[in-house]
């Protein structure tokens, strides 16, 4: 590949030069949500980031295959091996059928990654359909000895692996400290050491969720998952597994630890991580009351938002900052994000008209450089976002006469700036009331009834503006006059 890509392995703890196993084939895993209520923050920032990565793999002419899971089973309550599926929980309280919250949820989660612009995965395969092939990991881990049945159940033997292959070599984890850490809970007599985690669980009766094994009625442990879909479409060795931060233990351990223990080896050469979102400081949590999700970012419709924030400006917001740094949520930060994409976009749109000079005064090639040298360090995107912004003054200097930039320049910046936007940062060029929606349609005829009260006010016909006040109070739109002129909102 022309341009050499570092991406920084969460397993090694270093950065490494990223080469494909199979080139230019890229295989990429990022475990998915699990679909039992609204997407929230939490949600925008990993697949954001793995959004990135993989436009920008594609930009460099990789062929991306990327899988993204859906949990719909086995994900208890406290991430734990007892208590009840968080699914079924939701469905035993809104008496519907879990299938039914999953695809609500689902539909729900799919909508707010359209709005975000994140491109759908290649595959987005469901744990619930992967039954049969979770069985089948089951089985191998234990001929190789390293689980064990008791009840119905069948537990991963951390004990015994750990003998053999480190267990917690991806967060640094000891096996005795976390044997130490463990408090004894109801229901860990099954295990033999308290440190084990579940592949199978035998299914309570009041347990709705359940299919047939060789061991019980059950359903599989939530870790298990991911290891029987990554493997089944992307091999039991694939590039590169991506996840948030939080999921490094016990996630992402207990994987590596079933592939290793069923196959012999690592699943995949790169483990990837992004960062947590805070909120003004604080970790997200419904306990704080800070929990948000991203329907009320998009509309504005919670106590801690001052406004309205547009689906692009969160991305936006989330790719200023690198991947693996902590990023915190507050209004003013937003709000800067916001200013800086309208530069961004306004550039995008007077680069379409600006004319060439007969000379020129930029280094386009090393300012393109520059760019691809962020990028191919670790997805460096607020270093090449910050370049992007050097280009955004060129483009204002010229469009002012300030500088030059001769034909050559600006039709290779009239094709380079536009694609690394919108095609790499994935950013829509346009706000949404640009494109004839109907918020658009709606600031089109405001703007144009305002202007005929306002001739009525200039010709002093007080009875025609108070009219069309009125009738417009009377839809629920309430108009207010300033000094500069007269705004309008929606009751
Ligand atoms: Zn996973």
């Amino acid at each position: 590949m022309e341009h050499p890509v570092s991406l920084y392995n969460s397993l090694s703890r270093k950065k490494e030069a990223f080469k494909p196993i199979n080139p230019p084939h890229v295989g990429l895993y990022v475990c998915g949500p699990t679909v039992y209520g609204d997407p929230h923050l939490g949600h925008a920032r990993p697949y954001i980031t793995f959004d990135l990565l993989r436009r920008y793999f594609k930009h460099l002419g990789y062929k991306v295959r990327y899988v993204r899971n859906i949990t719909d089973v086995g994900h208890l309550l406290n991430d734990a091996d007892e208590g009840e599926d968080k699914i079924a929980k939701k469905a035993r309280l809104e008496e519907l059928e879990p299938m039914e919250v999953v695809h609500f949820y689902t539909r729900r989660f799919h909508d707010a990654m359209h709005k975000l612009n994140n491109l759908p995965p290649d595959i987005e395969p469901s744990a619930s359909g992967h039954i049969i092939e979770q069985i089948q990991v089951i089985e191998a881990i234990i001929k190789s000895g390293y689980a064990y049945e008791t009840q119905g159940s069948v537990y991963f033997d951390v004990v015994k692996y750990n003998q053999d292959h480190p267990y917690g070599i991806l967060s640094g984890r000891k096996v005795e400290e976390l044997m130490a850490n463990t408090r004894e809970l109801a229901g860990q007599d099954e295990k033999n050491n308290p440190v084990d985690f579940a592949l199978w669980k035998k299914a309570k009766p009041e347990h709705i969720m359940r299919w047939p094994s060789p061991w019980s009625d059950g359903f599989p442990g939530w870790h298990l998952e991911c290891t029987a879909m990554s493997t089944k479409y992307l091999g039991n060795h694939f590039d590169i597994h991506g996840g948030g931060m939080d999921l490094q233990f016990p996630h992402h351990e207990a994987e590596i630890a079933q592939s290793v223990g069923s196959c012999g080896h690592q699943p995949c050469n790169f483990w990837m991580h992004n960062n947590l979102i805070t909120i003004q400081g604080q970790k997200m949590g419904k306990s704080l009351g800070n929990f948000i999700t991203l329907d009320e970012l998009f509309s504005g419709n919670h106590e801690k938002l001052e406004q309205a924030y547009d689906p692009q400006t969160v991305r936006f917001y989330i790719l200023q900052a690198h991947y693996r740094s902590t990023l915190d949520f507050s209004n003013d930060a937003l709000k800067a994000a916001e200013k800086g994409l309208d530069r961004l976009r306004k550039s995008l749109k007077t680069l379409e008209d600006l004319e060439a000079s007969q000379s020129s005064e930029i280094d386009l090639g090393s300012w393109k450089k520059k760019i691809y040298t962020a990028l191919n360090d670790d997805l460096n995107s607020p270093i090449a976002i910050s370049h992007l912004f050097e280009g955004v003054k060129w483009i204002n200097q010229a469009h002012e006469g300030q500088l030059k930039i001769s034909e050559s320049d600006l039709k290779d910046l009239k094709a380079f700036m536009p694609l690394m936007v919108t095609d790499v940062l994935g950013l829509v060029a346009e706000p949404e009331e640009n494109h004839g929606s109907d918020a658009g349609l709606d600031q089109g005829l405001m703007d144009l009834i305002l202007n005929l009260r306002k001739q009525a006010k200039d010709n002093k016909d007080w009875t025609t503006a108070d009219l069309i006040r009125d009738a417009l109070s009377g839809m629920g739109i309430q108009v207010k006059d300033t000094k500069d002129g007269s705004t309008w909102e929606k009751n």
